[in-house]
């Protein structure tokens, strides 16, 4: 169990449920809300208990400690509680209406993964270090291809000067060089996940972590650099010898952008303390007279491009808050229609007394 991530603070959380009988498991695979779980006695398959399945928000994700009732003289068991997370991934569910999802739960480090190839691009990396805040795991970049880097010192001074506080590390996932700097952060019970665009070598470094092929790493293709296609699930990889535990889950590699304006403070920071200073309160940075933020692009204290990337955020930001403030009305109006029904019913019952 301690090799699986269980320490004594998941214990004394799981008292109360112990005390109904029920067991802790950590999810390991989820596959169309059919989920194998980790458990002393090994693997068990298991089913969210009938009152978990109404709310998306309320189903368990890989990585989540779970409380459990096993059935009886099988395998399976039933999903009663999940406990509460210390950190997870979610993404923005498509759709009219957005919804929130996980994908991932209990992360203590996130290796954001970038390559030292044509895929290098700063830019994306503050996204994906947003993500990192909003997740509560601990952000670690690493750049990875260093073989064929090309200016090696200079992207990784760049990428230093913007993740500041961030380690960085440079490796070769193909060459097998570097890598132990990963399992440095990880450790027995310590959980890892891998974030980063596909084609950036993930499979690739995860392969490399477990010392054998196990996970089909794509081919990029020639001409578009695109990763072939392969169908894997959700995963939790428990590496030998108390190494630690990796997540690699397509939910994670696809993980969109479902951030909060907090982060968005976090990682433009500097942004957000000129904003403040703009003649208007509510300056957009667009061009407004007496604008800081402006001022400071002029003035080469700010990139031309960091503004566009923090704008480019921002206006995403303001879409997903639209969305779901349409999401709040939707339901605000619900429960206000059933709420005056009961009324209804109630004078109706009352004038036929
Ligand atoms: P994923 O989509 O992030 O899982 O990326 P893959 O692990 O499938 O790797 C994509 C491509 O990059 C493959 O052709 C790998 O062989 C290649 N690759 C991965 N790591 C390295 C590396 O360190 N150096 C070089 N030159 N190529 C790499
Ligand atoms: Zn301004």
């Amino acid at each position: 169990m301690k090799d699986l991530g269980w320490d004594d603070e998941w214990a004394r959380t799981f008292g109360p449920f112990a005390a109904e009988g029920l067991i802790p498991a950590r999810v390991a695979i989820e596959f169309n809300y059919l989920y194998r779980l980790f458990a002393e006695t090994g693997e068990v398959q298991a089913q969210h208990a009938g009152k978990l399945r109404h709310e998306s928000a309320h189903l368990s994700a890989v990585g989540d400690w779970v409380a459990i009732r096993p059935s009886p003289g099988e395998a399976t068991a039933t999903i009663e509680a999940i406990l509460p997370r210390r950190s997870h991934f979610s993404r923005k569910v498509a759709g009219e209406l957005t919804e929130e999802q996980t994908v991932a739960a209990n992360i203590d480090t996130v290796f954001i993964i970038m390559g030292l190839d044509g895929d290098y691009n700063p830019r994306r990396l503050e996204r994906y270090l947003m993500l990192a805040y909003e997740s509560g795991a601990k952000p670690v970049v690493i750049l990875n291809k260093a073989d064929v880097a090309t200016q090696l010192a200079e992207d990784i001074d760049e990428i230093q000067q913007l993740a500041v506080g961030i380690p960085v590390h440079a490796v070769s996932a193909k060459e097998r060089s570097g890598i132990e700097v990963i399992e440095r952060y990880l450790g027995p019970g310590r959980t890892g996940a891998l974030l980063g665009s596909s084609g950036v070598g993930k499979s690739t470094l995860v392969n490399a972590l477990m010392g054998e092929e196990l996970l089909k790493t794509r081919e990029v293709r020639e001409h578009d650099s695109r990763g072939r296609h392969t169908t894997r699930h959700r995963h939790l990889i428990v590496l030998t010898g108390g190494r630690g535990l990796l997540v690699d889950t397509p939910g994670m590699r696809e993980l969109q952008l479902w951030a909060h304006e907090d982060s968005a403070r976090e990682t433009f920071d500097d942004i957000v303390e000129l904003a403040a200073t703009c003649h208007f309160t509510n300056c957009r940075h667009l061009g407004e007279p007496r604008c800081a933020v402006k001022q400071a692009v002029e003035e080469g204290t700010v990139t031309a491009e960091r503004l566009a990337s923090y704008q480019k955020l921002r206006d995403e930001l303001d879409t997903l808050e639209q969305r779901k403030s349409v999401r709040d009305q939707i339901n605000i109006k619900r429960k206000f229609k059933s709420a005056s029904q009961a009324m209804k019913k109630m004078y109706k019952d009352r004038d036929r007394e």
